[in-house]
C-alpha cells in the first residue's frame, strides 16, 4: 500500500474531538498503561503517528482504531495532556464519516446546528406524513391504527409504507458505507507472512474463525471488560455492561419488531389488536426495552455529570444517539400503558405519534450517526481477522 501524506490532516481530525496529539513526544506511556495493548508495543502510538504525519489511509484502515474502547487510562497518564484516548475516539468518528460519501455523517459529528436543523426537519416530515391521512382519536377504547376493518388514529398502511421506504434508503446508504469501508480497510490489512501462508488453514476455516472471533467480541465484550475501570465497580454499573445493555436492547427491539411483522404477514392478524404480555415478540420487546432504558439512562447521567474522561467530552452525535434511544424506550413503555387503558387518552395518541416518528428517525439516521459504529467495528475486526488470518 503506497502511503499518501496529507498536510493539515490532523486539523481535520481535530474537528471530531478534543485532543492535542501535536504535543505527543512519543514517550510510550500510553502503550505501557493501555490495558488492551497486550504484546503490541505500538498500540495506540502507531495510530497517533499516522495522524501526525498525515497518513489518512493508514489511519482509517488500521485495526487498532477498532480495538480501542476508550477506557481513558492513556489520557489520564499522558505527560503531555495530548488526550490519546479522545484522539482514538475522534479518529474512529473521522473514519466512519469518511466511509459515507454524502457528508451527512461528518455534519452530524461536527455541527450542533446541522444536527438540530436536520432532526427538526425529519420530525416535521415524518409527522406530516403520519398525520396526512390520520383518523379520529377514539376515546371509548384506545385504537392507534386504522385498517380496512378497524377505525383508528393513523392508517397502518401509512406507517408500513413509510417504514419500508425508510428501511430501503437506510439500507442503500449502509451498503455504500460498508462497501467503502471494506475496500479501504482491506487495502490496509497486513497479510500473513510466507511461512504462515504455507500452512494456510483454508478459506472456510479462516472465515469461520473470524466470524467466531467477532461474535465472541460482540456478545461477551471481552476487550471492553479488559478495559474496565475500578475493579470494585459492580457489574451492573460497569461501563461494558451499560454498553452491552444499549447494544442488545437495540438489537432486541429491532428483532421483536421484525418478528411481529413476520407474524402479521403469515398469520394475517389485525395490527390494531393488542397482544398478551407473554406473546414472544412482545416479551422480547419488553425485555429489550428494559435493557435499552437502563443503559441509556445511566449513560446520559454519566455524560451530564462528566464522571470520567470518556463521559466528559460529548459531541452532538453522542447526545443524539442516547436521547433518541432513551426516548424510544420510554415512549414504548408509556404506549404499553396507554394500550391497556380502558379508554383512549390524548396523551396516549400523542405518545404513539412520537414513538412512531422516533422509530423512523432512528432507522433513517442509522448509517450516518453513532449507530454506525455498531456495524463498522465488527466489520473491521472481521476483515482484519479473515485476511490476515490472526485473531
Ligand atoms: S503518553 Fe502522551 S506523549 Fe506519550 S506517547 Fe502517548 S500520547 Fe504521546
Ligand atoms: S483509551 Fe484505553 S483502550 Fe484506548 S488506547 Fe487508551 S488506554 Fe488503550
Amino acid at each position: 500500500m503506497s502511503v499518501q501524506v496529507k498536510p493539515g490532516f490532523i486539523e481535520k481530525v481535530k474537528k471530531f474531538g478534543a485532543f492535542d496529539i501535536s504535543a505527543c513526544f512519543n514517550c510510550g506511556t500510553c502503550t505501557a498503561v493501555c490495558p488492551l495493548s497486550k504484546d503490541d508495543t505500538t498500540f495506540p502510538r502507531r495510530i497517533i503517528r499516522y495522524a501526525q504525519i498525515g497518513a489518512e489511509e493508514l489511519m482509517i484502515s488500521s485495526k487498532e482504531l477498532w480495538l480501542c474502547y476508550y477506557c481513558g487510562e492513556c489520557s489520564d497518564t499522558c505527560p503531555r495532556q495530548a488526550e490519546p484516548g479522545e484522539f482514538m475516539a475522534s479518529a474512529r468518528r473521522y473514519a466512519i464519516s469518511s466511509f459515507e460519501p454524502l457528508g451527512v455523517a461528518r455534519l452530524l459529528y461536527t455541527s450542533k446546528l446541522f444536527t438540530t436543523v436536520f432532526m427538526a426537519f425529519l420530525t416535521i416530515i415524518f409527522g406530516v406524513i403520519m398525520l396526512s391521512k390520520s383518523g379520529p382519536m377514539i376515546f371509548e377504547k384506545p385504537s392507534f391504527f386504522s385498517t380496512d376493518k378497524l377505525q383508528g388514529f393513523i392508517p397502518f398502511e401509512v406507517i408500513h409504507t413509510t417504514g419500508i421506504i425508510v428501511i430501503i434508503l437506510a439500507a442503500i446508504a449502509a451498503f455504500v458505507g460498508i462497501g467503502m469501508m471494506t475496500k479501504k480497510v482491506s487495502a490496509g490489512v497486513k497479510l500473513p507472512s510466507r511461512e504462515k501462508k504455507e500452512s494456510d488453514r483454508g478459506i472456510f476455516a479462516r472465515f469461520w474463525s473470524a466470524v467466531k472471533y467477532v461474535i465472541e467480541e460482540m456478545t461477551l465484550e471481552n476487550r471492553y471488560r479488559d478495559c474496565e475501570e475500578e475493579p470494585k465497580t459492580p457489574w451492573y454499573r460497569a461501563r461494558w455492561f451499560v454498553h452491552w445493555s444499549i447494544m442488545w436492547g437495540f438489537i432486541g427491539l429491532g428483532t421483536a419488531t421484525a418478528l411481529d411483522y413476520i407474524i402479521l404477514l403469515t398469520v394475517g392478524k389485525d395490527p390494531g389488536q393488542p397482544v398478551p404480555l407473554w406473546n414472544p415478540p412482545r416479551l422480547l420487546g419488553t425485555l429489550a426495552g428494559i435493557l435499552l432504558v437502563y443503559g441509556t439512562s445511566l449513560a446520559l447521567a454519566w455524560r451530564y455529570k462528566k464522571v470520567d474522561k470518556y463521559h466528559s467530552h460529548s459531541l452532538s452525535s453522542d447526545w443524539l444517539f442516547l436521547w433518541l434511544m432513551f426516548l424510544a424506550g420510554i415512549t414504548g413503555f408509556a404506549l404499553e400503558i396507554a394500550i391497556y387503558l380502558p379508554r383512549g387518552t390524548v396523551w396516549g395518541y400523542m405518545v404513539f405519534l412520537i414513538h412512531v416518528i422516533l422509530g423512523m428517525e432512528i432507522v433513517f439516521i442509522l448509517p450516518f450517526s453513532k449507530f454506525a459504529h455498531a456495524v463498522y467495528r465488527p466489520l473491521a475486526l472481521f476483515i482484519h481477522a479473515f485476511l490476515s488470518d490472526s485473531v
